[in-house]
């Protein structure tokens, strides 16, 4: 097991488990949304053994702690890059490579807060997209 998933892990005081690492793992290598199956199949290469079902079920817990988010335009899922950040995670999607970069910005959620305040709406996690073309493709 890499150190670096042993230290996101400890970071979000989740167990290490031989399965929440190999996912981990899997989506650390990369830099474009996969699929929990995209993920499974590329566990399996790397000769884990773990059944589809945890693969999503380990997501879906990734995903409510921020750990991973869910890429809005595909479903797919991606690594946070800006672990533990407060504020608003932006993904920043190449429709060309389809990389996915993010960024963070504080002060736009107080704004999007009182947005929401005023409808009766309280906000749990503040995510969004862009779509274009980053700075390699363009
Ligand atoms: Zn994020
Ligand atoms: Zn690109
Ligand atoms: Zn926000």
């Amino acid at each position: 097991m890499k150190q670096a998933t042993r230290t996101l892990l400890r970071q979000y005081n989740l167990r290490i488990t031989q399965s929440r690492s190999l996912v981990l793992q899997a989506m650390l290598s990369t830099k474009t949304p996969l699929t929990h199956k995209e993920i499974h199949r590329k566990i399996l290469k790397t000769d884990g053994s773990i059944s589809l079902v945890t693969v999503y079920r380990i997501l879906e817990a990734y995903e409510n702690i921020g750990l991973v988010h869910r890429h809005l335009s595909t479903g797919s899922f991606i690594l946070c890059s800006l672990q533990g950040e407060k504020g608003h995670h932006v993904m920043l999607s190449c429709q060309d490579c389809g990389t996915v970069a993010e960024c963070i910005d504080k002060d736009f959620c107080k704004h999007e807060d009182r947005i929401a305040k005023s409808a009766g709406f309280s906000p749990k996690a503040h995510l969004s997209e862009l779509i274009g073309i980053c700075s390699s493709c363009s």
